[in-house]
């Protein structure tokens, strides 16, 4: 359920609702915004008498919120969310360029790719250091190791790093990660999403391989209702009847996310399409769609690369590309 409180309405008797809400066993959202407070209800609302909050002379109006999200939910939160990693904010207008390697190999890799694709207008740098694998033969990453060197990396180019975190048990070693990523194969391994939500560092929940918009709400769910505001979605393709294509990327889950929910959504169009020529025209369409950012897999070597070499641009592709989807975002401005 959610109280849209009038514009310019007393403050103690907002707080005075809301403690009253609160005594009733209800986890009360709040969420300020320009033209109105949203007070969002959660819990049993059954016994909520809806016409007596109405009355109330700071109510505006009272609604029930059909979906099993709440947290998540644009109706508990009308403006969008912006998260913010370090000095950079990611939504409400403000657009991400994550690109780095799939995994973390060496210093002098890292480094590079790092320094490259600032040059070019990164704002953030990816890089896997635990590595999800099919097979358990394929190298899995660096692993602790791989954490210190994107932090060389991150200390040499100012970029804030992100990596996936595969295991709650892990989490000591991410104290020092500026955004914790959820592979798309842990995106319902919720007992991660909840020690996530505790852990307070913002993450970016990957959708997984074959799971719908709502299970992805709900993942994000998981993490907020634990505590956690600080979360980006990210569509990165799901299996469907793709025959050349890694998987089939799904830009209409973009606006249609952007309509369900407040938070950020960027999009990964390498581990989407698993073709590095494929990976430029996914981006712009990405941008043009609206997404809040794009993640993008880059390699100062691809042919060489221990993971996903061929959806990896080389550094000069990725700043060709870069400055195709800030002339695309001018034109959606
Ligand atoms: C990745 O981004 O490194 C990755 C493994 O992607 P996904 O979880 O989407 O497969
Ligand atoms: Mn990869």
């Amino acid at each position: 359920m959610i109280v849209v409180i009038k514009k310019d309405a007393d403050k103690e008797k907002q707080d005075r609702l809301v403690d009253w809400l609160k005594s009733m066993g209800l986890g009360i959202h709040v969420s300020v915004g320009e033209y109105q407070t949203v007070l969002g209800l959660i819990g049993d609302t059954s016994k909520v008498d809806m016409d007596l909050l109405e009355s109330l002379d700071i109510v505006d109006s009272v609604k029930r919120v059909s979906e099993t999200f709440k947290c998540v939910n644009r109706k508990f939160h009308p403006d969008d969310s912006v998260v913010e990693i370090g000095s950079v904010k990611v939504g409400g207008g403000h657009f991400c360029m994550i690109a780095g390697p799939c995994s973390v190999e060496t210093e002098e890799q890292i480094v590079t790719v790092a320094r490259a694709v600032k040059a070019a207008g990164a704002n953030m740098l990816r890089g896997g250091a635990f590595k999800p694998r099919t097979s358990p033969y394929d190298f899995q990453g660096l692993k602790a190791q791989g954490l210190e060197l994107l932090k060389i990396a991150r200390a040499e180019t100012g970029l804030p790093i992100v990596t996936e975190i595969m295991s709650a048990d892990a989490l000591p070693l991410f104290e020092d990660v500026d955004l914790l990523q959820v592979g798309a194969r842990n995106m319902q391994n919720f007992d991660l999403l909840k020690e996530l939500g505790h852990f307070g560092k913002p993450v970016l929940l990957k959708r997984g391989l074959a799971n719908t918009l709502k299970e992805l709400l709900m993942s994000a769910e998981y993490i907020m209702a634990s505590g956690n505001e600080q979360v980006i979605l990210c569509e990165r393709g799901i299996r469907t009847y793709s025959d050349y294509l890694r998987n089939t990327l799904d830009l209409a889950a973009v606006p249609m996310l952007h309509e369900l929910s407040h938070l950020p959504v960027i999009v990964d169009p390498s581990h989407a399409t698993g073709i590095a020529r494929m990976v430029p025209p996914m981006a712009l369409a990405a941008a043009a769609c609206g997404a809040d950012g794009i993640m993008i897999e880059v390699h100062n070597d691809p042919i060489h690369a221990l993971c996903d070499g061929a959806q990896s641009l080389k550094p000069e592709e990725y700043a060709a590309l870069a400055k195709k989807v800030q002339a695309v975002r001018e034109v959606l401005a």
